[in-house]
């Protein structure tokens, strides 16, 4: 069996054909991260342009590199949720005319259960597992019993600690930054971070109260705002303009970055005792999977390593190819 997938849900267009077990036989994706950081963020209507007008060239990209002939595919499966409206939409309508023209079954795709069992394609990992799904649009704790078995076990309140890194970069001017101006503001922070002191700056990770103990849920705008007020502090103490870069920015990514990656940890951890002790989790061979584009952040991995050394979990990560958004995932 060959299933064509294809995957629109954000800011990349993607398609990859796969066989029954896993193989992948061709794939081929558009990233449109490079308009989007000029603009300083996703504008749906031009996310969804490039979508229009790459979708026909990325899927056949795909299907010629696989060799195989359109006729021959089993199926086609489409990510329908969740996403930004404008850009489901093109890889939707696109597929359905597929569909029709081909007369191939189709399969609907929820993009966060696609990324969550992405790792089977590498590792032979067995229900049920946990899944730390962090990146720019999501932040989720789940336990996976099945391939479309769900426990949600927690979820970020506000932003996605993606969202947040990105916009701590974009007030930090590191698109200017002669080392970090082509990366995503996520990998800038931690390129900085290694330049900078952690502790330089007391910050507390968020949801400390005890109230806020009782569940695996995430906040990262509080966070957000601590550090627009240092950077404003900063900015006025070091006498230069919104826009410059500051000479304390290494610190204030160090600081970011280690608070995130404590709040990830201390949330993971707490999810792994609750599911060791209410037996929905092996005790001994226990597996957490993270993935998503935060997950390729090596500080934030380490902090989840000293987790799951602790709690005897295995963590895996799939490649960061298979992190992010890819057409592999939803065929
Ligand atoms: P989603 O997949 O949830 O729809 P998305 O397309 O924004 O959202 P991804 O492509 O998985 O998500 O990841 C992009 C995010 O990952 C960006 O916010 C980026 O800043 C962040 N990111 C990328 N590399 C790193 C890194 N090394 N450290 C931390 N964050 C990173
Ligand atoms: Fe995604």
């Amino acid at each position: 069996k060959l299933v064509l997938g294809i995957e629109t849900s954000c800011d990349d267009t993607a398609a990859a054909v796969v066989d029954e077990t896993g193989n992948v036989l061709g794939e081929a994706i558009h990233s449109q991260t490079e308009v989007h950081l000029k603009t300083g963020g996703i504008v749906p209507p031009v996310a969804q342009q490039l979508h229009r007008e790459n979708i026909q060239r990325i899927v056949q990209e795909a299907v010629s590199a696989s060799k195989v002939s359109p006729s021959e595919l089993s199926a086609i499966a489409t990510t329908i949720k969740p996403g930004l409206a404008l850009s489901l939409g093109v890889g939707l309508s696109f597929s359905l005319q597929l569909v029709h023209q081909l007369k191939k079954p189709f399969i609907p795709i929820h993009h966060m259960e696609a990324h969550a069992l992405t790792i089977r394609l590498l590792n032979k990992v067995e229900f049920p597992f946990l899944v730390l799904l962090i990146s720019g649009g999501h932040c989720l704790l789940a336990l996976v019993r099945g391939v479309s078995d769900f426990l949600l076990l927690g979820k970020s309140l506000d932003i996605a600690p993606g969202d947040m890194l990105d916009k701590v970069a974009r007030r930090l001017s590191l698109i200017k930054h002669p080392e970090c101006s082509t990366m995503s503001g996520g990998k800038a922070i931690e390129h900085l971070a290694k330049q900078g002191n952690k502790l330089h700056f007391d910050i507390k990770p968020p949801m400390q109260r005890a109230k806020n103990s009782k569940n695996c849920d995430f906040s990262f705008s509080g966070l957000q705002h601590v550090i627009d007020k240092i950077i404003m502090q900063k900015e006025k103490e070091e006498g230069i303009q919104k826009g410059q870069i500051l000479s304390s920015a290494a610190h204030i990514a160090a600081a970011v970055q280690h608070t995130i990656a404590c709040h990830i940890a201390k949330r993971t951890h707490r999810a792994i005792l609750f599911c060791k002790q209410r037996h929905l989790l092996s005790q001994s061979n226990a597996v957490l999977v993270v993935s998503g584009g935060v997950a390729s952040n090596l500080y934030i991995r380490k902090a989840l390593e000293i987790v799951t050394n602790a709690t005897q979990c295995t963590l895996l990560c799939p490649p960061p190819r298979l992190c992010t958004d890819n057409g592999i995932m939803i065929a």
